[in-house]
């Protein structure tokens, strides 16, 4: 039987759909629920024939899955687009995926006119009818909606990681951060059902993974739509219990949702990974209000002592904004306080960037380049010897290790902590890889870990 052909924007014919003319390059760019996208992408994309390749070069359909969080990551995918604007006269298909896809719209194709399909997250569940069109030689085609109550589940997801299985729970934010894209570019909330969770969990197990994380913009507003009605600390508990499953992690956090019965749920079941990644984003309740963040200071200090007083250590992280408009010296003061008093074990960190749609782009009191910078210098020089200090007290103890890296130096390894530290080890075993070690710290860094595998 012959398959279709695909053509591009022009109509052109670019390949007869064999096995050598269906091959897609994806490169993502952002976070970890893109990363995971493209996975479930790429899985769809296999399940339909089609190849993955390493370069743009010996693609014929190339996608970008872009992130716009950020002016800086929204403009890298413009730059890229332009890179492969020459590779039009080769007849590839060029699609945009992602946040800047659902931004920008229909614009991309006036922007970069080369483009064929246009798609945001929320319409992923529509790319194999978008595939269809694009092989049926449609060359405009776009998915956009973001009013929907379903989640994107694919029968093959092609995973990156060999020993960590992302899952996402739950879709879209239903939070309204006066400075964040992502209520309009991932859409609603949507939680998947708890059933399908797990049958997922299952799968990956029979597959040989053995550590789990679950994801979502803020994975613990997770709200089961099935009759079970299970709580996020039951999922938590229910995927532990999955056989061959030694390792559940979760993230992002949102603090006003971060309740008790997650912490028991940590305390009682050592296979759920001790780090929390709690977004605090400022230490000033007033600009904590500004960004409607839905706590004050006093409230988020409240769910870490909650944290803190669990009878099992547990590492806690966040993500901090500089220089968001309005933010004045003494509110920067507070967030650098916020940092002495809780001592995370690692921050991320970002200078304010205006984005379209967003409430906080139209307030006032600007901060310029340079405060920020500079405000971004002194956080990360903070926590930089908060981090040596943390990761030091760590020096004689022993830990389990997931071993996921191998140096070309000889008897060195590295991986990760359940409290999600990076480790680098010396050990004289062969075949480490994905096994669990136990690592005893001999030196610490700010950023990571030295040590020597217990024998
Ligand atoms: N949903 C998560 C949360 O609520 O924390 C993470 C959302 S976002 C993918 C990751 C981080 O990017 C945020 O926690 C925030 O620190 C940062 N971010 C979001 N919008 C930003 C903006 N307009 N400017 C600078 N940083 C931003
Ligand atoms: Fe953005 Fe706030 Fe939702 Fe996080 S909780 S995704 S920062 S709107």
């Amino acid at each position: 039987m012959r398959e279709p052909e695909v053509r591009n924007h022009r109509g052109r014919v670019f390949a007869q759909a064999d096995a050598a003319g269906k091959a897609f390059f994806l490169e993502t760019f952002g976070c970890q629920m893109n990363d995971h996208d493209s996975e479930k992408v790429a899985g769809l994309l296999l399940s339909r024939g089609y190849r993955q390749v390493e370069t743009p070069e010996a693609a014929s359909l190339i996608l970008y899955n872009t992130c716009s969080i950020r002016e800086k990551a929204a403009q890298k995918v413009f730059s890229r687009l332009g890179e492969y604007r020459a590779k039009q006269s080769d007849g590839k298909v060029i699609g945009v995926l992602g946040c800047v896809a659902q931004q920008e719209g229909e614009e991309i194709f006036k922007r970069a006119p080369w483009v064929s399909l246009v798609c945001g997250s929320a319409s992923y569940r529509k790319l194999p009818e978008m595939l269809t069109q694009l092989e049926a030689g449609n060359h405009r085609v776009t998915g956009l909606d973001t009013d929907t109550d379903e989640t994107f589940e694919t029968e093959v997801t092609r995973r990156d990681n060999p020993w960590r299985a992302y899952l996402t729970i739950i879709e879209g934010c239903d939070k309204a951060c006066s400075y964040c894209v992502v209520p309009y570019t991932r859409g609603p909330e949507r939680s998947r059902a708890s059933d399908a969770i797990l049958r997922e969990v299952r799968q990956v197990a029979e597959l040989g993974y053995s550590e789990v994380q679950l994801l979502g913009q803020t994975v613990n507003s997770y709200a089961d739509p099935t009759p079970r009605r299970m709580r996020f600390s039951e999922l938590l508990l229910a995927v532990a219990e999955v056989q061959g499953i030694r390792r559940v992690r979760f993230t992002t956090s949102h603090p006003s949702d971060f309740t008790p019965d997650i912490v028991d749920a940590i305390e009682s079941e050592p296979k759920i990974c001790d780090h929390v990644h709690l977004p605090v984003q400022s230490g000033s309740t007033k600009v904590l209000r500004a960004m409607q963040r839905t706590y004050s200071r006093d409230e988020y200090l409240e769910k870490i002592a909650m944290i803190r007083g669990a009878n099992r250590p547990i590492a806690i992280t966040t993500d901090i904004i500089v220089g968001f408009p309005g933010e004045s010296e003494s509110d920067f003061q507070e967030t650098l306080s916020l940092l002495a008093e809780v001592r995370y074990d690692s921050l991320f960190s970002f200078k304010y960037s205006p984005r379209p749609n967003t409430p906080s782009r139209a307030m006032d009191d600007a901060i310029s380049e340079e405060q920020k910078s500079r405000r971004l210098a002194v956080l990360q020089e903070k926590q930089r010897e908060i981090q040596s200090a943390r990761n030091a007290e760590l020096i004689g103890q022993a830990f389990e290790v997931l071993v996921s890296g191998k140096s070309r130096r000889e008897n060195q390894w590295s991986g990760y902590t359940t409290s999600h530290r990076m480790i680098n080890f010396a050990s004289q075993g062969k075949d480490l890889l994905g096994t669990y070690v136990q690592v005893r710290v001999t030196g610490a860094g700010p950023n990571n870990l030295v040590g020597t595998q217990e024998v």
